[in-house]
């Protein structure tokens, strides 16, 4: 079946995706560059809005977006949509929360590493011409514990490689975590303090909601075990950064590494300086399999919701 319609893709994301929907008769407009004003004039004429993380979907946008049906986020959070302006206007909001899930978790293993073995000032050092060898004594992942902090897609995905690398696992969620699950990796369930204070390297994979707001707050940090790790590829709220800036500041904990932060891109020097923490540029779901996967699901789910409306549309009264 054909479909009819105008499709604009505001951010840069993967070919694959603007191929099938180009294939499935839909009119493509490409503009990864637009500006928010641009958007907020041109929105009238399609009715679909794909987005990344850059373009922000405000209220203005969606107001001026009068014929849109669905306004598609390449990946998973939607911090960026207005999604109760969006909801009140009817407007479909769909997602690739399944897309990310393996390039967030290698992520998470990557920083564990990094942590562990001081990977990134070896390089620097190195590269400088220093010879630190002896500074470097790093520690292994075999045999310690790891806290997952929220065990859905990304948190499970990262306890089953963690398992891998013959780490203990420790969850923790406010759900119920999976019997099955639990046991397939040996996972331990426990209460927040308890993951906290027992786990040697503790990853959070949490959404951000009221509740996740500083979930990891001066009091948790104080509870971790000295010289252990944290890691955040979750949201940067998660983390009250401020209390993590002391806590690196006075070396209670060995180090962290952090993909995401309260502000994005980090100001910060206090913390963008501590030489205990490790920072990506939010790069979890920054990776051409992941990338690919996140276009071509978004590509089939709009398609998906459009023939079923076209199919309503011609249904006899
Ligand atoms: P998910 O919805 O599958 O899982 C989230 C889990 O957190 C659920 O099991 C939920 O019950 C649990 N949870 C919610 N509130 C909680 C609380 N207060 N305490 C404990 N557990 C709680 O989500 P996901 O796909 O696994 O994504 C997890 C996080 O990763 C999200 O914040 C998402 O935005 C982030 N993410 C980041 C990147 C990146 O580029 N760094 C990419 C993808 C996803």
């Amino acid at each position: 079946m054909q479909l009819e319609g105008n499709v604009i893709v505001c951010d840069s994301i993967d070919n694959k995706g603007i191929e099938i929907l180009k294939n499935a008769g839909l009119n493509v407009e490409y503009l990864p560059e637009i500006s928010q004003q641009e958007l907020i004039t041109k929105a009238k004429d399609y009715d679909v809005i794909i987005v990344r993380s850059r373009t922000k979907v405000t209220k203005e946008v969606i107001n001026s977006a009068t014929k849109t049906k669905i306004i598609a986020r390449v990946g998973v959070g939607l911090d960026n949509i207005d999604t109760l302006e969006a909801q009140k206007k009817n407007i479909e909001i769909i997602n690739a929360g399944e897309a990310s899930v393996n390039a967030v978790s290698e992520l998470v293993l990557g920083l564990m590493l990094s942590l562990s073995r001081n990977i990134p000032n070896a390089n620097y050092a190195t590269k400088q011409g220093k010879w630190i060898k002896k500074d470097l004594m790093g520690v292994e992942l075999k045999g310690k514990y790891l806290g997952i902090i929220g065990l859905g897609k990304i948190g499970r995905n990262v306890a089953r490689l963690a398992r891998g690398l013959r780490m203990n696992l420790i969850g923790y969620d406010v759900v119920p975590i999976d019997k099955a699950f639990a046991q397939e990796v040996s996972l331990i369930t426990t209460d927040l303090k308890t993951l906290i204070e027992s786990s040697d390297y503790i990853t959070c994979h949490v959404p951000f909601t009221e509740q996740t707001k500083h979930l990891i707050n001066k009091e948790m940090l104080s509870m971790m075990k000295n010289g252990s790790y944290l890691i955040n590829t979750s949201r940067g709220e998660v983390i009250e950064e401020r209390a993590l800036i002391d806590c690196l500041k006075n070396k209670k904990i060995g180090g962290a590494a952090l993909d995401v932060y309260e502000v994005e891109p980090p100001t910060n020097k206090e913390l963008l300086e501590l030489d205990n923490l490790i920072c990506t540029p939010h790069i979890g779901a920054q990776t051409k399999e992941g990338q690919e996967l996140a276009s071509t699901v978004i590509a089939e789910k709009i398609i998906q919701k459009l023939s079923e409306r076209s199919q309503e549309d011609i249904k006899p009264n």
